[in-house]
Formats: C-alpha cells, structure tokens, sequence
C-alpha cells in the first residue's frame, strides 16, 4: 500500500485519456512523483521521446503527501554542510522553473514567497534556536533574529509564549497538489507520454547495458531508463546488483481548514515539534511525523495526536478547524540524507533518494538530469551526489585508518 489518506487535498483526479506504451522511447522514467515528471518534462520539452510509467497514479507517493516548502535555510542543520549548495543552486532556480511551468501547463501552483518563521517557546528554546542560527550566519545563510513580540505583529494568532524566531525570507512554497496536476500536464503538451497503474517489473539488460523496461502490459525499449522510485528505489526488485541505500521515512500530515473566526496563518511557521504552511486555498497544513515503520502506511493515534498538540501549542485557533484531511507518505531517505544522482551502470540512470528535501531540490535534479541525459556532461554542483559516494573504502584504505 502506498499511503493512508482521508480527504487528502488535490492531486490529478481520474484522468480521462490514458496514454499507451509505446514499443520503443528515448527515455523510460521509472515512477510519476515529483522528480520523475520533472526530470521528465525537462527532456520532453527539449525534444526527446519520453514515457513515464508509474504503477499507482501520478503523485501517489511521497509527492502528494508534502507540504511543499522551499526551506534551505529554515532545513539547514548541522551535518547539513555537505548538502546546503545543492539545496540553495534549487532554490535560486524555482523562480525559472515556476514560470515554465505555470506558462506551459496553463495552471497556476501557487508559489507563495512570505517567507518562513522558525519559532521558539520558552528559554530553553531560544537556547537551541540561538545554536541553530549560529550555524546558518557560519554556513552564508541570510536569515534575521527576531524577537517574540516582532514575530506576533506580523502573526497575531500566535501565542504570546513566543520568546523568538528566525525569519527566513528566501523560504518560500508552493502546493503539492497544484505542483503535480501541472506537472502531468506541462509532460504531456510537450509531448511526453504518461503511463500510468503499470508496475515496472524487470530492467531488460543487453551486453551489460540496460536498453529498457519490462511492465506487467509489455516491454519497452529505451536509450536511457531513469530510476526514479522514491522510496521503493531501494527495494531491490528492479536492481538488486545496486543495493541502493535508500529507505522509507514515514510522515504523517493533515490538513486544517482555517475560518475568519479560527484565525490562521500568512507564513510558514516552525516550532520544534511540527510545521503549519497555509496554502491558497485557505487551508493549512500540519506536519510531519517521523517514523522508521517501513512501509507501514497507517495513520496513528500518537502521530495526529502529536500534530494538533504541538500547532496548538503555538497556534491556539487550531482548536476551531475544521479537519480537511490526513494523509501518511514515505520519505525516500538515503543513508546520508542526500538525493543519489548520476549513472549508475551504461543505459541506467539514479534519481532517488531526496528524503524531506524533494520539492526544493526538484528544479536542480531535473536540470542535473536533463543536462546528463541530453549532453553526457554532469552539473558541478549535483556532481558530488553520484552513487559512488557510498562505497565501502579500498581495503588499503581501511588499513591506513587503523594504523592511524
Ligand atoms: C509528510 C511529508 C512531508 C513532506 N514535505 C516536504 C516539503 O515540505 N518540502 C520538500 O521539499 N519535500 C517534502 N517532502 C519530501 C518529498 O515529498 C519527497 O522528497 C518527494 O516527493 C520525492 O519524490 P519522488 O518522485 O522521488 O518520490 P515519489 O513521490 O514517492 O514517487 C515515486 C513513484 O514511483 C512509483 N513506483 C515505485 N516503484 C515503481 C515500479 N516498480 N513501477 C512503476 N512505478 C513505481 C511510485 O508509485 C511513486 O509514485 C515531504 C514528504 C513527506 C512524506
């Protein structure tokens, strides 16, 4: 199962043509989520053959269970150095990417620029959030201290218990749910062809290259076939040789609908127990658990309960929504919490693995993609995210580590 939802917001909704294989492409995407059709409608929009096949619907995994936040800097942790680049080089290209898709899909996705507040309650909060600034002002990152009573001007329906906060006026969002249906759209009005409740079974291998895929209604031959299974990449069907360290990371999510007289929210706002995003259509959305569960899809007492505590906790008008839904989704998580990008073996290539970070990161894989696929050069700045990176060291390697 992929997810547990009731009354989930948006996504694509029954689609009334259906595309077929074709016999042949330039390129096969494996998976419709996010950074498939991306990655999809880059290289459809520069004139190759491309077909998507997904098993479910476009955006049934992880990609419609988001939130849709932009957050390079409200994200930023330590340990989080290696990535920041990739995460700021995608923010910077989401203004592009937002125009071409909104002009060529014809739908608006409703990107929302107020920026992002990271809140703290109370004086141990502070503590750690005075830490977490340090280390955005070290790693280059503009993000401004405010004090408790600054933040509730701009957000009066937060609790008075605010001590302080960062603003993150870089971090901006958009709407998942808008984000796939012109996604969808935008591929196919340049030509690219959706295969969708088609489960790819088998990679077909010719000489040590991958030259296609095999599904459950047929083969189809491709000059490139792109791996982009979200969490399920790591499962080993499809590329067992690969062993590819990605795994799913549970998030449970809802969805409130915000009223004149429950009051809401105008920006994005995070406390150190959840996140609340208000979206265009008056709702906000509450998020995420974190949960190491597998696969398992289900929503949980504990984790609905731990998202209205901690919004309530700072937002009191929460007790006056209306519940519009609640989802679950899985994270596809790497072992080091970065994207894999790059070819894995001739005719194969990885875009897997960007855990909480896919909507920010989207522009800059599909551009990292595109660019491999259509000029055979790698961008510099997804470079060092290729699978090689989790090699076991050389055992000459290892030695001189315990000689040290
Ligand atoms: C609760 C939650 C909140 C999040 N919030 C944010 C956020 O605010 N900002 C942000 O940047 N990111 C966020 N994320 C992360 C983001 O959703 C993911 O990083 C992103 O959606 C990954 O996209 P994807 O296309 O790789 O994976 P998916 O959306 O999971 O797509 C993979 C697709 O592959 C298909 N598939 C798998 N196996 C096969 C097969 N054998 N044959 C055919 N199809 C197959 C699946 O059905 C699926 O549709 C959040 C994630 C969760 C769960």
């Amino acid at each position: 199962m992929h997810a547990q939802t009731i009354g989930r917001r948006g996504g694509p909704g029954p689609s009334p043509e259906r595309d077929r294989l074709p016999e042949r492409t330039d390129v096969a995407v494996i998976g419709a989520g996010l950074i498939g059709l991306s990655i999809a409608w880059r290289l459809a929009r520069a004139g190759l053959a491309v077909a998507v096949i997904e098993r479910a619907k476009a955006g049934d995994g992880a990609s419609l269970a988001a939130t849709g936040m932009l957050a390079a800097a409200a994200e930023h942790e330590p340990g989080g150095e290696a990535l920041l680049p990739l995460c700021l080089a995608s923010q910077r290209l989401w203004h592009p990417f937002r125009n071409e898709l909104e002009a060529e899909s014809g739908l608006t996705i409703d990107y929302r620029r107020e920026g992002t507040f990271v809140i703290a309650l109370g004086r141990d909060e502070v503590e750690r959030l005075r830490f977490r600034h340090e280390l955005q002002r070290r790693d280059g990152l503009a993000v401004e201290w405010l004090s408790g009573p600054a933040i509730r001007a701009r957000e009066p329906g937060l609790r008075p218990t605010v001590t302080a906060g960062l603003f993150c006026a870089d971090d901006h969002q958009v709407d998942p749910a808008r984000v796939i249906v012109a996604l969808r759209q935008a591929f196919r009005a340049a030509g690219g062809r959706l295969i969708e409740e088609t489960p790819v079974t088998a990679l077909t291998r010719e000489g040590g290259r991958v030259i296609g895929v095999e599904t459950t209604t047929g083969s189809l031959r491709a000059g490139t076939v792109v791996l982009a299974s979200g969490a399920w990449a790591g499962e080993g069907g499809l590329v067992p040789d690969l062993a590819l360290p990605v795994r799913p990371l549970k998030g449970q999510s809802m969805a409130l609908q915000m009223t004149p007289r429950s009051g809401g929210l105008a920006h994005v706002v995070w406390t150190e127990q959840v996140h609340m995003a208000p979206k265009g259509d008056g709702s906000l959305i509450v998020g995420a658990t974190v949960e190491e569960t597998g696969f398992d899809p289900h929503l949980t007492a504990g984790g609905l309960y731990a998202l209205l505590e901690g919004a309530r906790r700072a937002l009191p008008g929460v007790e006056e929504m209306r519940v519009a839904g609640v989802w679950s989704g899985f994270r596809p998580t790497s072992d080091d919490d970065a994207p894999i990008l790059g070819e894995a073996s001739p005719g194969l290539v990885l875009a897997a693995g960007h855990h909480r970070n896919g909507y920010l990161l989207a522009p800059v894989t599909a551009e990292a993609i595109s660019t491999l696929i259509l000029r055979g050069e790698s961008l510099p700045v997804a470079a060092p995210f290729g699978l090689a990176r989790f090699a076991p060291p050389a055992p000459h390697d290892s030695l001189r580590g315990e000689t040290a």
